[in-house]
């Protein structure tokens, strides 16, 4: 049994690394509903390391790992909102091109 000390020292350790959906919400610039409904909607979707009344702690490279391989955001963290390619990329590519003629 880790003593209260042990315990300590070990969540210091990764606490970086620990997070809650708020912090999942910021790190990608979205709602926290988002973040709710990607544990409710995705069975793949990691499982938390820390659950209690409705409050869960994940672990951010999980996360991310998670969020990377769906394909949810482009290369430069614009919001795919399912679509395969960027909107937001896109448009700005065919500005530099009209700018370029
Ligand atoms: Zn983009």
């Amino acid at each position: 049994m880790a003593t209260a000390t042990e315990i300590r020292r070990d969540l210091e350790k990764y606490a970086e690394q620990l997070v809650f959906a708020a912090d999942i919400a910021n790190r990608y610039g979205i709602s926290e509903a988002r973040v709710t409904n990607w544990k409710r909607r995705h069975d793949d979707y990691p499982v938390p390391v820390f659950s209690r009344s409705m409050r869960n702690i994940w672990i951010l490279s999980e996360i991310e790992d998670w969020v990377s391989a769906k394909g949810i955001f482009c290369e430069n963290g614009h919001d795919l909102k399912r679509r395969s390619s960027c909107s937001t990329c896109n448009y700005y590519k065919a500005i530099r091109r009209e700018s370029v003629i």
